[in-house]
């Protein structure tokens, strides 16, 4: 195992590597951010997730950030504790080189830019300041004052994950000085139907048990579930399978790596994280192939798998296992966040969400339009993974409400643009895809005791 960083520079060379990989400037080092908690957003669950979560997403890039509080405030979750204390511990050890503070909002000096939680800050340059709003499944995002929200279900805070991404996301575009036509889009973003609408979401469950969950893959964007389906409060029981340990290189962009963390496996962290969550989660350190080979397929009863590894020949080797219900989400260096749901007998499969892993000779005789996906690789802007938590995370909620699924099964966000548009559609199997060979017998033999196994095709 290699040692810590001594070094700022050691440590943000490395730490920096995969966000520069995404971006054409270095400008975002150099700035400073203000993050305002106003008062009225002080003693709510969803000021103070939006707050936690733009701290964490901030202190994975930004080098010197002010959160700014109205007055010490307790975290309804931590009985008395304090809540600027603990949103520095967290940046602390996302960064133990940055420089963060925790001022009172009446002394807090002006910053290069500004991330309102609530209302305008008592001095912020106009231009220069961001509003970010949440209410149950709603995001909000404007640039002057913050928007209404109407009342939503308080135990559902993802719209406020959301909201912090759309703000951070925001942040980091004004820090690497985009043109303003690139800014993100104001207005309400609706995480249950995946549009901007502040009209009818959907409901949130009287039961957040999600069954038995394979995760694949904990990395930035598995990680990233395991934060959103702690603030869901998601219960049931999850298996984490990894064998990869974390490095320096991983922090920019997983919001529960850090110093503490540093050399462990990714499995034991992310089920040390969960540890302090409703899922009983359990770490398997191991890859896929050596998972497989200990195991047969009758002995692979998970309700749901999330295919959150990125080599091509896992997801293509997870398909041939005939799954269940499969959620994933993946990132990319041009900015997108790809959501993706496969429900047996209704939607496309990995196979064919993923074609760059078919041989050629395969895809020479399919008649049907081979879609492109944007394959993943290993590098990502620190909102975009969590965003892609928190699209899965969404999904295994959705699948515990009725009508599920009650949005298409593929869904890009391009951050690099305005996120004005929202591309969705239901991608179908190609003809002579192995999926189409896993039919009713097959998932009946594997997946007939699966929770979700009702919103099946056959
Ligand atoms: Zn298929």
């Amino acid at each position: 195992m290699s040692t810590f960083p001594s070094t700022p520079e050691e440590f943000y060379a490395l730490r920096d590597d995969r966000t520069n990989r995404c971006v054409t400037s270095s400008d975002y080092q150099r700035i400073g951010c203000a993050v305002y908690l106003a008062s009225n957003q002080a003693a709510t669950a969803d000021g103070q997730t939006m707050l936690l979560v733009a701290a964490n997403l901030l202190s994975r890039w930004c080098r010197r950030v002010t959160i700014a509080l109205p007055s010490t405030v307790a975290h309804p979750e931590l009985g008395s504790g304090d809540l600027g204390r603990l949103v520095l511990a967290q940046m602390q050890d996302a960064d133990p080189f940055g420089e963060f503070q925790v001022v009172d909002i009446e002394s807090a000096a002006l910053s290069d830019v500004a991330l309102c939680i609530g209302g305008r800050p008592p001095r912020a340059a106009s231009g220069t300041t961001v509003f970010i709003s949440a209410s149950g499944w709603l995001a909000g995002l404007s640039y002057q004052q913050p928007l209404a929200m109407p009342m939503s279900h308080p135990a559902n805070r993802l719209g406020a994950v959301a909201a912090a991404c759309l703000g951070v996301g925001q942040i980091f575009k004004m820090a690497l000085g985009m043109h303003a036509e690139l800014g993100l889009r104001e207005g309400t973003f609706d995480l249950s139907r995946l549009e901007w609408s502040n009209e009818l979401s959907l409901g949130w469950p009287t039961s957040t048990d999600v069954g038995k969950v394979l995760m694949v893959g904990a990395g930035s964007v598995g990680s990233a579930v395991a934060y959103c389906a702690r603030v869901a409060g998601l219960r049931g029981s999850i298996d984490i399978l990894d064998r990869d340990t974390i490095k320096v290189e991983n922090f920019n962009r997983s919001p529960i790596f850090g110093h503490t963390t540093f050399g462990l496996t990714k499995a034991s962290a992310v089920a040390r994280f969960l540890g302090e969550s409703k899922l009983w989660a359990t770490p398997i350190e191991e890859w896929w192939k050596e998972f497989t080979e200990r195991k047969g397929r009758l002995s692979i009863d998970y309700d749901v798998w999330l295919p959150l590894a990125n080599e091509f020949n896992v997801r293509h080797a997870m398909q041939q296992w005939v799954p269940p219900l499969m959620i994933h989400a993946s990132t990319g260096v041009n900015w997108g966040v790809n959501h993706g749901r496969h429900v047996p007998g209704r939607d496309d499969c990995l196979v064919d969400r993923f074609p760059a892993e078919v041989s050629a000779d395969q895809l020479a005789c399919s008649t049907a339009q081979v879609s492109i996906a944007n394959v993943s690789v290993d590098a990502a802007l620190p909102f975009a993974s969590v965003f892609a938590g928190i699209l899965i995370t969404a999904d295994l909620v959705r699948a515990l409400l009725p009508d599920y699924p009650q949005v298409p099964n593929f869904a890009l966000f391009d951050w690099y643009g305005p996120l004005d548009v929202i591309l969705k559609s239901n991608r179908q199997p190609r003809p002579g895809c192995v999926c189409l060979d896993q039919g009713q017998a097959f998932h009946d033999r594997f997946n007939a005791a699966t929770k979700y196994r009702s919103s099946f095709g056959f």
